[in-house]
């Protein structure tokens, strides 16, 4: 069965999506944590981190460069931004299709939850 996000990288369900290639997807999240929020997604779908391999490396490479061009568009690359991955249940995953988050626009605090 495809992903939520499989279906919003295809055109099946909504989202705003700020950036498409043939490698990845970047779209806002729904329900954002700070002004900037945005998910990128590789369009191949690889449930978690643990499931990836080394023919992955160039698209999750090529994340953190799209990462890097949407805060730039953002206005958020000089006052800074959090990149975060989540894994599995210990990590908070809910959507099983490996996703960056991209965080900014405001203070974001400590790392983790105290
Ligand atoms: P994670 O906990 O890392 O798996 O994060 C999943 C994220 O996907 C959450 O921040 C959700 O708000 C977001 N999300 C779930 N469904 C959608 C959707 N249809 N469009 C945009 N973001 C979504």
């Amino acid at each position: 069965m495809a992903t939520i996000f499989s279906k919003i990288i295809n055109g099946e369900i909504k989202a705003d999506i700020v950036y498409q290639d043939d490698q990845v997807t970047a779209f806002r999240d729904i329900n954002p944590q700070a002004p900037v929020h945005i998910l990128i997604v590789p369009n191949k779908e690889i449930p978690t981190v643990n499931d990836m391999t080394e023919e992955d490396e160039q698209t999750i490479g090529h994340m953190f460069t799209v990462a890097k061009l949407l805060a730039a568009k953002e206005g958020v690359a000089e006052s800074g931004y959090r990149l975060l991955v989540n894994c599995n249940r210990d990590g908070g995953q809910e959507v099983f299709h490996l996703h960056m988050h991209l965080f900014g626009g405001r203070p974001l605090g400590p790392m983790l939850a105290r």
